[in-house]
């Protein structure tokens, strides 16, 4: 349930209701939007009698809200959530690129790619560390080295970092990292998500394979009913029969999420797609459709990566890519 107080309504009075509402036995997420303080009642709300709510002088309008997800409701949120990775912000209006190779390498990979994609545009340094391959034989990732390779790659650059976590047992590792990225496969993993709602650290949730946005909504929701609240869901590509691409690419979750959530959507068209020729097509089509940023897999030299290669653009490609994508963000924002 939310409660949409009348503007001007004072502190006291909204400690008051809250005071009030929680010896209902409810949780109360206060939001303050510019004009409007919204109140959302998590727990069992069927003894609110919401006529006698309604009727009280400080509340403008209450709506039940059928939807279990609850923190992740742009009902409760009518402003979008701009969240800070290191030194940038997306959401709410700041748009941003993401880029960099599918997995670390080794640190002159990583500095390379860095400094090529920064002067393309790109504002985060992607790298996975912990790489979950569908074949045990294939290469795993660097793991604790990686991340270190990362972080000397931050300190040059300046660029903020984002790597993909599979176990909650490896977050100190993770200490120097900028936003924490939950992979499609463990979308679900929910003990994972618990334990990374109890961090302070921005978290990048991908949408699992094959997981409706409602699933992905209540993904976040574990991440956000643990106290952290800094969550940036990333459309991927869905499994489909279609067999051409790697995936099939669902634009239409971003317009979709935007009505659902006030959390910032990201699109990662190298995933999508699997194939680096259509990742241009696919990231100026995210960009026109609203997405709050892209992220994309660059590789110095392609043929040779460790991982997704036949995705991986080079740092050339990602420039043109960029540019494209840049000019129709000024579009759309006219
Ligand atoms: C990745 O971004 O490195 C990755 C493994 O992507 P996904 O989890 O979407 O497959
Ligand atoms: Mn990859």
């Amino acid at each position: 349930m939310v409660a949409v107080l009348k503007q001007g309504v004072s502190k006291q009075q909204v400690e008051n209701l809250c005071v009030w509402f929680r010896g209902q036995g409810l949780d109360v997420h206060i939001s303050e939007g510019q004009f409007h303080t919204v109140l959302g009642l998590i727990g069992d709300t069927s003894k609110i009698d919401i006529d006698l709510l309604e009727s009280l002088n400080i509340i403008e309008s209450v709506k039940t809200i059928s939807e279990p997800f609850k923190n992740a409701n742009r009902k409760f949120h009518h402003d979008d959530a701009v969240i800070d990775i290191g030194n940038t912000k997306i959401g709410g209006g700041y748009f941003r690129l993401i880029a960099g190779p599918c997995s670390v390498e080794s640190y002159d990979q990583m500095l390379d790619i860095a400094r090529k994609v920064k002067t393309s545009g790109a504002s985060v340094l992607r790298g996975g560390a912990f790489k979950p391959r569908t074949s045990p034989y294939d290469f795993q990732g660097l793991h604790a080295e990686g991340i270190e390779i990362l972080s000397r790659v931050k300190a040059i650059t300046g660029m903020p970092i984002v790597t993909e976590i599979m176990n909650a047992n490896h977050l100190p590792l993770f200490e120097d990292v900028d936003l924490i990225q939950v992979g499609a496969r463990n979308m679900q993993n929910f003990e994972l998500l618990k334990e990374l709602g109890k961090t302070n650290k921005p978290i990048l949730l991908k949408r699992g394979l094959s997981n409706t946005l409602k699933e992905l909504l209540m993904s976040a929701e574990y991440i956000m009913a643990g106290g952290n609240e800094q969550v940036i869901l990333c459309e991927r590509g869905i499994r489909t029969f279609e067999t051409y691409t790697r995936n099939t690419l669902d634009l239409s979750a971003i317009p979709m999420l935007r009505e659902l959530t006030h959390l910032p959507i990201i699109v990662d068209p190298s995933h999508a797609t699997g194939v680096a020729r259509l990742v241009k097509s696919m990231a100026m089509a995210a960009a026109a459709a609203g997405a709050d940023g892209i992220m994309i897999e660059v590789h110095n030299n392609p043929p040779g990566a460790l991982c997704d290669g036949a995705q991986s653009l080079t740092p050339e490609q990602f420039n043109n890519v960029a540019e494209k994508v840049i000019r129709i963000r000024e579009v759309i924002e006219q």
